[in-house]
């Protein structure tokens, strides 16, 4: 993500602009009255939260996202904008140097490779006699439709140990950056490299921006270890910046206005087949406060529902305090019963916990 990017990711655009606009909801988007010119009887100003965007539909006619709105608000240029924000959201400003550019082309290229290799493992799981088993083990098993097999972009990687290196070669990428992808993994100096993946379920991980930045797998044979394997850290793989789902999730958590959070990936399948698109998972992990601050981009009002044994309730307790922690608090004063007023903190956020029985 660059970093005007993130920073965009971590500041939601209704809040910014309600610090200085009377603003109110009207369906999907916002609306309020003009702060660049004379006020009319119209409010003609209306903020998208879905794109980050806002548009003055009356004299002005001018729009833009959060840094064209405080530079026009404080006469700012674009930098003092950055500055201010960057420093809002949290995020540190790197000089953009040569290096950084280098980088960023890379993570594209990476990227790239990523795609590539999600043909390839969805043709492994929907064109070849090896697929069939995980096909099956998908449609009966996990009662998925070929839709939601679909939707989801879901492959197979298959039981071997240099397929994807050897599909890769021939179309003359270097074991390096596959290495530096995640796809594969070297034994040692001597012996080479294999396949990360093999004999598994693959899960394409996309960030908000439908970016493919790596994937999960599951093993489809109880025997083999771990269960669940994702891509490595690397240059675009940041497990605890990611939430599975949220590409498909975002419009229908920002619609309904609320976000669920499940365990894994079956779970945020699972649901949106049920017709619940509204769901994210943190992949098996305690949810981090990166990861919170994506959510409340789209909304302030959580649902845990994560599975009903001891590791679930330990992770929706942590769960809510990561939220305490991450969501804004409000002040409120309050008369005490003596007729004292005192400030009390609140959590500007809707917290559920969702109790789903065993089994
Ligand atoms: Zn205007």
């Amino acid at each position: 993500m660059s970093t005007i990017e993130e920073i965009k990711a971590r500041i939601n655009i209704v809040d910014l602009i309600s610090e200085s606009v009377k603003l109110r909801r009207t369906g999907k988007n916002y609306i309020g009255f003009c702060p660049f010119h004379a006020n009319t009887r119209t409010p003609a100003f209306v903020v998208f939260p879905d794109s980050g965007t806002w548009r003055c539909f009356g004299e002005c006619n001018e729009g833009g996202d959060i840094f064209r709105f405080l530079m026009k608000k404080e006469g700012w240029d674009f930098s003092e904008a950055l500055r201010y924000l960057a420093n809002k959201a949290g995020v540190t400003l790197e000089p953009f140097t040569p290096k950084k550019k280098e980088e960023n082309a890379y993570a594209e290229r990476l990227s790239s490779i990523l795609e590539e290799a999600l043909i390839f493992y969805r043709h492994h799981l929907t064109q070849t006699e090896k697929g069939k088993e995980a096909l099956a083990y998908l449609i009966e098993k996990r009662k998925l439709s070929p839709k939601a097999i679909e939707t989801f972009e879901l492959g197979y990687a298959p039981e071997s140990w240099e397929d994807c290196l050897t599909f890769f070669r021939k179309k003359g990428y270097n074991e390096k950056e596959l290495i530096d992808c995640g796809l594969i993994t070297q034994r040692s100096e001597q012996d080479g490299y294999y396949d990360r993946f093999r004999k598994r379920i693959i899960f394409p991980i996309r960030n908000a921006n439908q970016r493919l930045c790596g994937f999960g797998a599951r093993a489809i044979s109880n025997e083999d270890i771990p269960k669940y394997l994702n891509s490595p850290q690397t240059l675009i793989f940041d497990k605890g910046a990611l939430l599975y789902g949220l590409d498909k999730a975002r419009k229908a958590i920002r619609a309904a206005d609320q976000a669920i959070i499940v365990e894994g990936y079956f779970d945020v399948i699972g649901l949106y087949q049920a017709g619940f698109q509204n769901a994210v998972s943190p992949m098996g992990t305690a949810l981090t406060p990166v990861q919170m601050r994506l959510l409340k981009r789209y909304t302030r009002r959580i649902i845990l529902a994560l599975d009903a044994d001891s590791a679930g309730e330990k992770a929706t307790l942590k769960g809510l305090q990561v939220a305490r922690d991450t969501m804004n608090h409000a002040e409120d004063f309050i008369f005490d019963p003596r007729g004292l007023i005192h400030s009390e903190a609140r959590l500007d956020a809707d917290m559920r916990v969702c109790t789903l029985p065993s089994g």
